[in-house]
């Protein structure tokens, strides 16, 4: 159920409605919009019906109680009344006008390719780091990450650029480390529907990129963020990195339906990986350009100074050196969408 107050509710009345659900049994989530206080009660269907006969309805300072219709309740665009959510990450603003342009490699290697990327990325305009020091690899004989090791590369690459950086977390075992240096944690397509560590990144408060399932739906890629949200942590972005289709022309099949399909579902801003969808660099720039056209709050891209001699998805990095002229692309097409890297400031040169 949600429960919508008026403008003029006092505080002590908003806490009021927060203690009679929880004595229902039911969770209270309280959402503070720009007038109003929304208090979604989420509880299984038994507690839906005791907040039901709790008569709340004429309780001071309630507008309206009115039931949640979707399955996924705090992630739903109901909870926030329309209002798409502007998440606050290292003081950079992801939703709204902003456009997340989130580049670095696939995974951290050594440490001069990551301190080049990363000074490629932040002079060619980039707002995020991304960088991989836990990898889910297809072949358990594949390079599986430089763990602890990468991650300290990422420390020393966000301390010199000040870029935020996004980096996996795949083992609960590994939380504490990750937490050291991510400012956002990157559940892996593979790792959407792994409810358990979904519940812990909920638990750690810490801004999560969640990856949409190589064949999961927007349904079930709403109920995993669920599992995020419904721990007290509101900071959750949704990435679309293409889906299994029955095409082989190329790796995945990029759904950029999915994007404004979301933005009609959920308040949650939405990132477009278009190089785990393509696999193919050549087709990295149209795919992003498509997605920042079409109203992605972002992209993350993969870039590395040399592709050729990568220890991971070599053919779909974007090279170091084409970088700057990405991101002036780029940020043409999101403009078309209202959007832009750094609203305060002037345009890439
Ligand atoms: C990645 O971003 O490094 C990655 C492995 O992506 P995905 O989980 O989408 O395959
Ligand atoms: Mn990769």
């Amino acid at each position: 159920m949600m429960i919508v107050m008026k403008e003029t509710a006092t505080e002590n009345e908003v806490q009021a409605v927060v203690d009679k659900i929880e004595e229902a049994g039911a969770l209270a989530h309280r959402i503070q919009g720009a007038r109003v206080s929304v208090i979604g009660a989420i509880g299984d269907v038994e507690q839906d019906a005791s907040v039901e006969s709790l008569g709340l309805e004429g309780q001071p300072g309630v507008d309206r109680v009115m039931p949640i219709l979707k399955p996924y309740k705090l992630a739903s665009l109901q909870m926030t009344h329309g209002r798409h959510s502007v998440l606050e990450i290292a003081g950079r603003k992801v939703g709204g006008e902003n456009f997340a342009l989130i580049a670095g490699p696939c995974t951290v290697e050594s440490r001069d390719q990551t301190m080049q990327t990363a000074r490629a990325v932040s002079e060619g305009g980039a707002t995020m780091l991304r960088g991989g020091a836990y990898k889910p690899r297809t072949s358990p004989y594949a390079f599986q990450g430089l763990g602890q090791e990468g991650l300290r590369l990422l420390a020393e690459a966000k301390a010199e650029t000040g870029l935020p950086v996004v980096t996996e977390l795949m083992d609960i075992a590994d939380l504490d480390a990750v937490l050291e240096v991510a400012d956002v944690v990157q559940i892996g397509a593979r790792n959407m529907q792994n409810y358990a560590l979904l519940a812990e990144i909920g638990r750690s408060g810490r801004p999560a990129l969640l990856k949409r399932g190589l064949s999961s739906t927007l349904d079930e890629l709403l109920m995993a963020a669920e599992y995020i949200l419904k721990e007290g942590n509101t900071d959750v972005m949704l990435c679309e990195r293409g889906i299994r289709t029955f095409e082989t022309a190329y790796r995945f099949t990029l759904d950029l339906m999915a994007v404004p399909v979301l933005k009609q579902l959920t308040h949650l801003p939405v990132i477009v990986d278009p190089s785990h969808a393509a696999g193919r660099r050549d087709l990295v720039t149209p795919l992003s350009l498509a997605a920042a056209a079409i109203g992605a709050d972002g992209v993350i891209v993969e870039v590395h100074p040399n592709p050729d001699a990568a220890v991971c998805d070599g053919p779909q990095q974007l090279r170091t050196a084409d970088f700057a002229a990405y991101a002036h692309t780029i940020e043409q097409a999101a403009a078309l969408a209202g959007k832009a890297l750094n609203p305060n400031e002037p345009a890439l040169a």
